[in-house]
């Protein structure tokens, strides 16, 4: 698959990082939007995005998570400014965490994991967190592992990346159909009536 043309539409976090990666992995790729960049309207498009990889007892999604953080601490030094800041989770329980409960699930699969937690219960939540009452949690727990991205500063950054891997960028197109031949897509018809493929 190396060398594919890649047309990529929707440039919000999914479409730019995917663009970025494929480019990096020596594919041509076009990454076309509505614009303007970053859109006002995508939901990438906002100050802050929760990062977390509590999930319960959901193994694969914690796993991506986990690769994920792992993912946004490299950002962080690629690009020497804090997109993704580390500053924790928070997990509270209106009673003391039980098995099968959400709380607990998570807490036991991130010590599967080995991932180190604080626990919350017994008093501690006042302790450290005093905006927060020990009465209505009094059990829970803190996933260091964990913080917010500073999601549209997210976006910007990546296209300007996705410019420097060599990504062609057509702000400015809404793609209204695809083109294809038999099953295979070769292009998209924008609103202007415009058609474009991948470019070579
Ligand atoms: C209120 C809210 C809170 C959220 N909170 C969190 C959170 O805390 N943590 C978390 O991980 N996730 C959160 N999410 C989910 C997260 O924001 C989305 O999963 C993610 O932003 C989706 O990214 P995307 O690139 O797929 O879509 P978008 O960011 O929406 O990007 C889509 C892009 O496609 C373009 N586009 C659309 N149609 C066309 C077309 N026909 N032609 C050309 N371009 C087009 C748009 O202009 C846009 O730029 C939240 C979502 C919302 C709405």
């Amino acid at each position: 698959m190396k060398g594919s043309n890649i047309l990529i539409v929707g440039a919000g976090v999914f479409g730019a990082s995917a663009a970025l990666e494929l480019a990096l992995r020596g594919h041509a790729v076009t990454l076309a939007d509505s614009g303007p960049l970053p859109h006002p309207r995508a939901s990438s498009t906002d100050i802050s995005k929760m990062v977390r990889a509590d999930y319960g007892g959901d193994l694969f999604y914690t796993r991506l998570a986990r690769e994920s953080i792992a993912g946004w601490r490299r950002w962080n030094a690629e690009s020497s400014q804090s997109l993704y800041h580390e500053d924790g989770f928070l997990i509270l329980a209106g009673q003391e965490m039980q098995p099968g409960g959400f709380e607990y699930e998570s807490r036991e699969l991130m010590h599967s994991l080995g991932q180190r937690v604080e626990p919350m219960g017994g008093g501690r939540l006042r302790e450290r967190f005093p905006a927060w009452s020990s009465s209505d949690f009094p059990d829970g727990y803190l996933n260091p592992a964990a913080g917010w991205a500073a999601s549209a500063n997210v976006v910007e950054w990546l296209l300007g990346r996705t410019g420097k891997a060599g990504v062609v960028l057509r702000e400015g197109e809404t793609m209204q159909a695809l083109l294809m031949s038999g099953s295979q897509v070769e292009g998209i018809r924008t609103d202007s009536e415009t058609e474009f493929a991948p470019t070579p």
